[in-house]
Order: structure tokens, then C-alpha cells, then sequence
């Protein structure tokens, strides 16, 4: 809207089911006093509004004065999905204390600055466009790859968000039209459920069951051994021990050869691929971004088949332009894009009624 100062700083929450992350974002991209916090998941959605609203002053107090003058308002990232019109969190599956809570009013009253709330993926998807791997781009796609499989459609520079504000959940297609594993959402067959983690943690734990991976049943073997001495030593909770298997398992399986965690990582990628192809049909976008924990750690191993899959299959001229790239931003990500969201939204009044999509 043109109404940000080119010097403003702009107070970045970005709130997840296991941390609270906050910084301050200056102009030019830069991050000070960033910190995190346990999610107070036990204590209900009073507890987590006072662990957000502390983490913000610990970051604005500790600012030094110029910096902190020129503070004009807070940009919020969620998990969604979000109402960004009211500035709610409406129901969360990670989090289900929040259900439709008015996280940025009460950033606003308890800070004392507007506050701007948008899902995760989509504030992730303004960051790489600002200063990552989208920089450039009119249209792009954004896709996290972590425990879920979360994603952003970004056409004309804009974020598309529908009527409702959660256009862009990518990872819920359903690749399997008669069953599949169960996801998340609590549909069968989508993407997420085969090619994120939670899914390919399922499914180990599936296969394990079975019987079916000795790869599995000794890393669950010694994971169990592990958790029972660390409890006995009281440092329960700390790294992995004790807990069942993860997506980390059935790559570091693929790795030492196991058929069964081959098989898993395979359909993971495949699925992938496949929803790329389906993506670059049906956006034409110019990049396809991809991010989260997965992926990252995937590296190559993960886009180089869905380049692949898109340049043997999709329509010949999308596929010809499109980019499927790594993001670029990190763990920053949800910080970073709390400047663009601000600067994009402030001081117009569709965002500030905190009434429905006008
Ligand atoms: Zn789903």
C-alpha cells in the first residue's frame, strides 16, 4: 500500500507447534534479536498468547533505540489454517488448544502495535520471493516438505488465498482415488500422507509391525534401549530416544539398503514428482520452491526426479519454463517474510476491520 516508512522495522512472530520464534526485521532483510521458546502446549490458548506476546517485548526491548523507534507493527506466522482477514488461528490439527483465536487482536492489545496474521506457508512463500529463491518471480509455487506438506500459490506477485484465505494447501491432492494411507487431515491417498514425514513415519511403524524391515526393527531396538537409560537417568525428552520411528529412519534405511525404506523413499519421491507435474499443468509457474526439513535434507535426491518427472510428462511449454529449486531462507523463513506481509498489508483498511473478506 506504500504506506511503510522504506526504514521501517517490523516485529516477526512466526509460531509453530513446537517453537515460538521471534526477531526483528529491518529494511533490507536483516534479523535482530531473534529468539525461540518452547510452545506451551499444555497450558491453552492464554498461555500461548502470553508466551508470544513475552518473546515480542524480549526482542523489543532489547533493541537499541533507533531501532526500536522505528517499529510499525508485527507480522505474524502460523500454522494454519488462518483467518487473515480476522487475524484468527481456526483450528490447527498440531495444535488444537487454538481454535479460532484471535492471536493477532491480542498481539495487537498486548503490544501495543497492529499485528498482520497469515498461515506459515504463505508468509514463507512472500520471504522467498523478497530475498530468496523466488526473487523475480511473478508466479511461482512454494512447497514445504517437512512433517507435513504444506505449500503457497503466489500469481501477479500476489499470494492467492481464495474467498476463505486457505487456497494453496498443495500437499492435500489425492494421488490414490480408492484408499491409500490416511493423512493428517483425516483424508486417505493425499500427497502429504505418502511423501511427508508423519506418513513415512506411519508407515515404518507399519512395516515394523509386520515384521518386515530388520533395518527398522533394530533401530526401534535401540531407540527403546536408549529411551529406557536416559529415563533412568532422568534426561527424558532430550533428542530421539524412546520415541518411535521417524522419517529419519527411513531415509538413513535407504541409505544402508533396506528393501523396505527403498520402497517407502521411492514412492515418496515419486509421489512428488507426480504432484509436480500436475502443479506445472495446472499454474505454469515459473519456479516451483521447495523447502522444509525433508526436502532440505533430501537435497538432489529429492528434486532431481521430479525435474525428471516434469520435463518426460508435463505439457511441453510449461515444463520448458518452469525451475523446481531449493528454498533459500532456512529456519528464517517464517521470520523474514513478517517485512513483506507487513509492508504489503499495513495501514490498508481491508486488513485492519477484522471483519470477513470484503
Ligand atoms: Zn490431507
Amino acid at each position: 500500500m506504500g504506506l511503510m516508512p522504506p526504514d521501517a522495522v517490523v516485529l516477526a512472530l512466526d509460531l509453530g507447534a513446537t517453537q515460538i520464534r521471534a526477531a526483528a526485521i529491518l529494511a533490507g532483510g536483516d534479523r535482530l534479536e531473534r529468539r525461540a521458546a518452547a510452545t506451551p502446549v499444555q497450558s491453552g490458548e492464554e498461555g500461548i498468547f502470553r508466551a508470544c506476546a513475552e518473546i515480542l517485548f524480549g526482542v523489543r526491548d532489547a533493541l537499541p533505540g533507533n531501532v526500536r523507534d522505528r517499529l510499525v507493527a508485527i507480522g505474524i506466522s502460523s500454522m494454519g489454517p488462518v483467518d487473515p482477514w480476522r487475524g484468527l488461528v481456526v483450528d490447527p490439527p498440531n495444535l488444537p488448544v487454538l481454535r479460532d483465536s484471535p492471536l493477532a487482536d491480542e498481539m495487537e492489545r498486548r503490544v501495543g502495535l497492529p499485528a498482520y496474521l497469515e498461515r506459515d506457508t504463505n508468509v514463507a512463500a512472500l520471504a522467498e520471493h523478497w530475498l530468496g529463491a523466488a526473487r523475480g518471480c511473478a508466479d511461482f509455487l512454494y512447497v514445504t516438505v517437512s512433517t507435513g506438506l504444506g505449500g503457497a500459490i503466489v500469481r501477479d506477485g500476489a499470494l492467492v488465498l481464495g474467498p476463505d484465505g486457505t487456497a494453496g494447501e498443495l500437499g492435500h491432492i489425492t494421488l490414490i482415488a480408492d484408499g491409500g494411507p490416511r493423512c493428517g487431515c483425516g483424508g486417505t491417498g493425499h500427497l502429504e500422507a505418502i511423501a511427508a514425514g508423519a506418513g513415512l513415519a506411519a508407515e515404518a511403524q507399519e512395516a515394523l509391525s509386520a515384521g518386515e524391515s530388520s533395518f527398522l526393527a533394530t533401530r526401534a531396538r535401540v531407540r527403546s534401549a536408549a529411551g529406557r537409560s536416559a529415563a533412568g537417568l532422568g534426561t527424558e525428552g532430550r533428542g530421539t530416544e524412546g520415541r518411535p520411528l521417524t522419517a529419519t529412519d527411513v531415509a538413513d534405511g535407504e541409505l544402508a539398503g533396506d528393501p523396505t525404506c527403498i520402497r517407502l523413499m521411492e514412492r515418496a519421491r515419486l509421489a512428488f514428482a507426480i504432484a509436480c507435474v500436475g502443479w506445472v499443468n495446472e499454474f505454469n509457474p515459473e519456479r516451483i520452491v521447495v523447502g522444509g526439513t525433508l526436502a532440505d535434507r533430501q537435497g538432489e535426491r529429492w528434486l532431481a526426479p521430479a525435474r525428471d518427472q516434469v520435463a518426460r510428462t508435463a505439457f511441453r511449454t510449461p515444463a520448458a519454463r518452469v525451475r523446481i529449486v531449493p528454498a533459500e531462507l532456512g529456519q528464517d523463513v517464517g521470520l523474514v517474510g513478517a517485512w513483506p506481509l507487513v509492508e504489503d498489508r499495513h495501514g490498508d483498511p481491508v486488513w485492519r476491520e477484522r471483519s470477513a473478506r470484503p
